[in-house]
């Protein structure tokens, strides 16, 4: 499996090269040179903001607007030459990654991601360590066509949603299945020096059993063989 080196940048941007290992402080060859050199290596900052986003079907999108979670419409190529922009001041090739889509962050765990994945206690982790300060659904382009995602984010010191029932049912419908692939994106500071990372997930199975658990793990993530819970009879 592809990691992106646990390194920060000058810049405090997540480098972006590949280790194979997972664990906190591995280095590219790059940044252990350094290292061994006896520079101080920073290790890449923690997301001040993580954007949850994944893909609902028709009738998910349906319960989720009745519930009363709003849908924004984005203007997409703003969007776009934002990202192309952010990606030029990091000195980054916005479309190294993926061609049709510009990125200025990292893949965290490579182009392909991860596959099969229980995002339950990835939610735990994220709702440990912020607040859900808003949710929202809006559409993507997903090569030809368009789809719904619900977006939730989690930040530090926001106000928190005040619609419970829409939050307890986005999390049941995000905690309750295997997402067949799963990204996750460090991405460069913003100019406002705050730091996100995004999380996709896809192709939500629902009688699957995940065989990938996604933690936090302090910002850097990293995932773990998962375990089937005890059930008490
Ligand atoms: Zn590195």
């Amino acid at each position: 499996m592809q990691y992106a080196c646990t390194a920060a940048t000058e810049r405090n941007a997540r480098c972006r090269h590949w280790v194979g290992d997972q664990r906190a402080k591995v280095f590219c060859s790059l940044h252990q040179q350094r290292k061994d050199a006896g520079e101080a290596v920073e290790i890449a900052p923690k997301p001040d903001v993580a954007l949850y986003k994944f893909n609902l079907n028709g009738k998910w999108r349906d319960k989720l607007l009745e519930l009363g979670i709003p849908e924004k419409d984005p203007d997409f190529g703003a969007k776009e030459a934002k990202h192309v922009a952010h990606a030029q001041q990091f000195g980054r090739e916005a479309y190294a990654i993926r061609k049709e889509v510009a990125d200025s962050g990292v893949p965290v765990f490579g182009k392909e991601g991860i596959q099969n994945v229980s995002l339950y206690e990835t939610l735990q982790d994220l709702l440990a360590e912020y607040e859900v300060v808003d949710i929202h659904i809006r559409p993507r382009r997903d090569g030809t066509r368009w789809i719904s995602v619900l977006v939730i984010n989690f930040s530090h010191g926001g106000r928190s949603i005040s619609n419970q029932p829409a939050l307890d049912t986005t999390l049941e419908f995000l905690s309750s299945s295997c997402w067949g692939f799963c990204h996750v994106w460090a991405n460069p500071p913003q100019d406002d020096g705050r730091i996100v990372h995004t999380i996709n997930s896809s192709h939500r199975e629902v009688d699957k059993q995940p065989e990938l658990v996604l933690r936090l793990n302090g910002g850097l993530w990293s995932t773990e063989p998962y375990v089937e819970p005890e059930l008490d009879y």
